[in-house]
């Protein structure tokens, strides 16, 4: 098991649940649009957010984000030590260093001192886009990743610092989980998991879900960012679908629906559509209850049976089941209405 290590309020590591951590995109100088996307984060459900920590005007915005969230903030810190005494200095509640642009032994001492009189934690991210060199394989990349960031927790050991994360990264699945693997056999610090520069949309979340989901299936992973070309609200949302569908976290309704077929007579990836979107609206349906919604009987029931709540449609008319009992007979138009209805009744 990993050890723990606290973010300010929050702990991960040990038997902490896998903490999802936000990613700051709006430019430091638009202050009131980044004080709204941290605060929509914060009510998504990001537990820790990063922003980027470049110039020493943005200690003064971290001080007025401070102000406007509860959630511990991370500063990404690049190439100039003394961002992270400032960020520090700011109140921020870790950091991240970058071995490979922040290497010189007396600058991440004189970062860790102060960071070990604060009780801020230091994330260790290593990214393979930091690399100037090609790779033979993904082991190859991994096995280097490995090394630099070993060499760089141990020089934070040697200070007698233990606050360490630690993050391995690559935009490819093979040396991500490779790389997280290998540092795992070495140390037990907790590991903030994600693949890095992941591509577009889809491509993004089935690079994330694979990266992440072999690490997180193996008992592997203390904090989860996904990395998506797309807003730092869709990562937080992303996130939590890896977490609940591995079993790991709940957050909200799940819906089972069957890809249709020649069988089905109503427009069920509409019907879908439109309940998914009604259900996200109400609150107190941020619960974890398994909606089926079926096409037909021939799965129908039984799926509707391993869920909490489920429908299954016939020609234009559809039964909702609670287990196996039939509890209304709903027509197409007027199915979306009656399910909700039953799930609201049901909770
Ligand atoms: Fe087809 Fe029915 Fe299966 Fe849906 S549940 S895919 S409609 S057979």
């Amino acid at each position: 098991m990993s050890r723990k290590v606290n973010v300010g309020k929050v702990s991960l590591g040990g038997r902490n649940p896998v903490r999802i951590v936000g990613m700051l995109k709006t430019p430091s100088k638009e202050i009131k649009k980044l004080v709204k996307e941290a605060q929509l984060l914060e009510r998504e459900g990001a537990e820790i957010i990063r922003i980027a920590f470049k110039e020493k005007k943005d200690a003064q915005i971290a001080k007025i984000l401070k102000r406007e969230i509860t959630t511990p903030l991370v500063a990404d810190i690049h190439f100039n030590w003394k961002l992270a005494l400032l960020a520090m200095d700011a109140g921020l509640e870790g950091i991240r260093l970058n071995p490979l642009n922040i290497y010189k032994k007396n600058k991440i001492k004189e970062i860790i001192t102060e960071a070990k009189n604060r009780k801020v934690a230091v994330r260790v991210g290593v990214n393979s886009g930091g690399f100037k060199k090609e790779f033979n394989s993904p082991l190859d990349l991994a096995r280097e990743m490995t090394k630099i960031a070993s060499d760089y927790v141990k020089i934070l050991e040697e200070e007698g610092f233990s606050d360490i994360i630690v993050s391995l990264k690559t935009s490819e699945v093979r040396s991500t989980v490779l790389a997280n693997r290998l540092f795992s056999q070495r140390f037990n610090y907790p590991l903030q998991l994600g693949v890095t520069a992941t591509g577009p949309y889809l491509e993004g979340i089935v690079k994330s879900s694979l990266g992440v989901g072999i690490l997180l299936f193996q008992g592997l992973g203390d904090a989860l960012r996904v990395s998506l070309t797309e807003s730092s609200r869709e990562e937080i949302r992303v996130a939590k679908r890896i977490l609940q569908f591995l079993g790991l976290r709940n957050f909200f309704p799940e819906i089972i629906s069957c890809p249709t077929c020649g069988r089905c007579k109503v427009d069920l990836i509409k019907i879908v559509e439109k309940f998914k979107k009604e259900i996200e609206k109400i609150d107190e349906f941020r619960l974890p209850v398994k909606i089926a919604i079926m096409g037909c009987i021939v799965n129908g029931p039984g799926e509707a049976y391993q869920a909490d709540i489920g429908l299954a449609f016939g020609e234009k008319r559809g039964a909702i089941f609670k287990k196996n009992r039939i509890i209304k007979i709903t027509k197409e138009n007027q199915a979306i209405k009656d399910l909700l209805e039953k799930v609201r009744n049901a909770l």
